[in-house]
């Protein structure tokens, strides 16, 4: 017997749980199938994300915050704390705290919006019909829909000569799992992940060392932000080395020896843990039968169309898996819009105005065109800057360094990007995107009240100099 539903999601992650949410609300009789299986053995929605990404990583890079507040930062306030220590297993079941709470947070809202859970795998096979094979019986289920939402997310890449072991040479997952310090933790790959997860146990005393493969740090960010940032974290004691490819790594007594090579030649480095963190792959293995129709890109990635439809008629992908930022809130925006496509509504993505965040400290954060995009491009622009030192807040804070930097078009002052290396930088974005949105100009923000004392002033002064009015600074 065959089970049959209006929508099918595969994947339960930020884009399938988000667009199964949302497909029920509108009433669409809905299934999503996730084969992720929680510390405890059972099933735990959420994804990458919420299980061995955004979230866990958020939570340690909290824990490890105030660590080291208490140790280098708190002395200037006048609190003095004698001998402080952290205890691994605490700070990592308190990150496991957090994920549960979640992840059983996404199941009751599977049930409030009766929509049926699968745990297991499913394939994809034509004309629309799913197989689904259950975790715990080897059961094979058929199921059918009008509608299936591809959402399987993405697994890290493994580099040549580089096999993950999981207790020296580890991805994420383990890199949020270590049970001690380790004294010595280098990191392959200058990303997202290597900064983020770096900076973890980089607080917590490890001596850590990112070996990255390109010239320039953080290519992707407005360089001035990236010049800022390489600064700052050198000084915080990463030792990052560019232009350094790493060209095997292998476990020998208890230790990790990689060999590298740099403007130096060949040269060789030992390590107690290893983090590989070279990027990420879309996850299809195993989801899509032979005949299923739907076809990938040399990348691998699933070919969907800017509404998120593929190949096949009544086959849709979001997320990871597809083209366009790996991020959660990318991809759950494409699950809203394909739900409501799906029930007839419109729906429409604006990718150019898809926030990025790195939580290091300080915190990058951007939204739009960087400035050497700009000059590519052959875009003329204004620009204005503002730094955290001159904020009131920033300095009563204790936390001034970084700056935001805004570009606006010459002719038309429409603000085409904003870039921000500070405090509380992934928050400040927010209004930063929402006058993009609006196609709104920095004069519009200009002339905006920000209250005070607050970090926004930043922005605030940054819409001012664009136009060489800033208040608080030489224009
Ligand atoms: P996923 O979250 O990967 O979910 C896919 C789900 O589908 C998984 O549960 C998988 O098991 C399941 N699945 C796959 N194939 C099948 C199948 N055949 N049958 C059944 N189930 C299947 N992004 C941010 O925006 N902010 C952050 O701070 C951030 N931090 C991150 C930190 C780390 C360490 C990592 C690794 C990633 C981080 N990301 C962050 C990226 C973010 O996690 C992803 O962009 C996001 O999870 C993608 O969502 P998704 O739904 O496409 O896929
Ligand atoms: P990344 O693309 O951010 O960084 C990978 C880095 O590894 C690059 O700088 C690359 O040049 C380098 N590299 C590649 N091969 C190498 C080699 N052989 N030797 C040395 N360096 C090499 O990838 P990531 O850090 O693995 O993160 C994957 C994705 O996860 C990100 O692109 C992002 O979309 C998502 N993510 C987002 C957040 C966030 O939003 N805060 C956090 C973590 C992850």
């Amino acid at each position: 017997m065959t089970e049959k539903y209006d929508v099918i999601v595969i994947g339960g992650g930020p884009g399938g749980y988000v667009a199964a949410i949302r497909a029920a609300q509108l009433g669409l009789s809905t299934a999503c199938i996730d084969m992720n299986t929680g510390k405890d053995g059972k099933a735990a929605l959420g994804g990458t994300c919420l299980n061995v990404g955004c979230i866990p990583s958020k939570a340690l890079l909290d824990s490890s915050k105030h660590f080291h507040h208490v140790q280098h930062d708190y002395a200037a306030h006048g609190i003095n704390v004698a001998d402080a220590s952290i205890d691994i297993s605490t700070m990592i079941a308190r990150k496991d705290g957090v994920v549960s709470k979640l992840t059983g947070g996404v199941a009751q809202l599977f049930k409030a919006n009766k929509i049926k859970q699968f745990h297991g795998r499913g394939r994809l096979l034509a004309n629309r019909q799913v197989e689904f094979t259950a975790h715990a019986s080897d059961e094979k289920i058929s199921l059918e829909a009008k509608n299936i939402i591809l959402a399987a997310g993405s697994v890290p890449i493994s580099i040549p000569n580089v096999e993950y072991d999981k207790k020296y040479i580890i991805d994420n997952e383990g890199a949020l799992d270590l049970t001690e310090v380790p004294p010595r933790l280098g990191v392959i790959g200058a990303g997202v992940i290597g900064l983020e997860l770096g900076s973890v146990w980089q607080r917590l005393g490890s001596e850590v060392t990112l070996l990255e493969a390109l010239p320039t740090f953080l290519p992707t960010a407005d360089q001035d932000v990236s010049k800022q940032a390489e600064r700052l974290f050198k000084k915080q004691g990463l030792d990052i080395r560019l232009g350094t490819l790493v060209k095997s790594a292998s476990v020998v007594d208890d230790e990790v020896r990689v060999t590298l090579e740099d403007k130096n030649g060949e040269s060789q480095i030992n390590f107690d843990r290893l983090l590989v963190a070279v990027g990420r792959k879309p996850y299809t293995q195993g989801l899509l039968a032979d005949d299923s129709g739907v076809e990938l890109n040399e990348r691998g990635q699933i070919n969907v169309n800017d509404q998120s439809q593929t190949s096949v008629p009544g086959v849709w992908a979001v997320g990871d898996c597809v083209r366009g930022p790996m991020l959660a809130h990318k991809a759950s925006e494409e699950g809203i819009a394909v739900a409501e496509l799906i029930a007839g509504k419109a729906a429409h993505i604006h990718f150019d105005t898809v926030p990025w965040v790195i939580y290091t400290d300080p915190e990058i954060a951007w939204v739009g065109k960087t400035e050497q995009q700009l000059k590519e491009e052959g875009v003329s622009y204004r620009s204005g800057s503002f730094p955290f030192a001159a904020t009131g807040r920033g300095l009563a804070m204790g936390d001034a360094a970084g700056m935001v930097k805004m570009l606006a078009d010459e002719d038309t002052d429409e603000i085409l990007g904003v870039h921000i290396i500070g405090p509380s930088a992934s928050e400040l974005i927010a209004e930063c995107v929402v006058t993009m949105e609006f196609h709104g100009a920095s004069e519009d923000l200009a002339r905006i009240v920000h209250a005070h004392p607050t970090l926004s002033e930043a922005v605030h002064e940054a819409a001012l100099h664009v136009d060489g009015r800033a208040i608080h600074r030489g224009n």
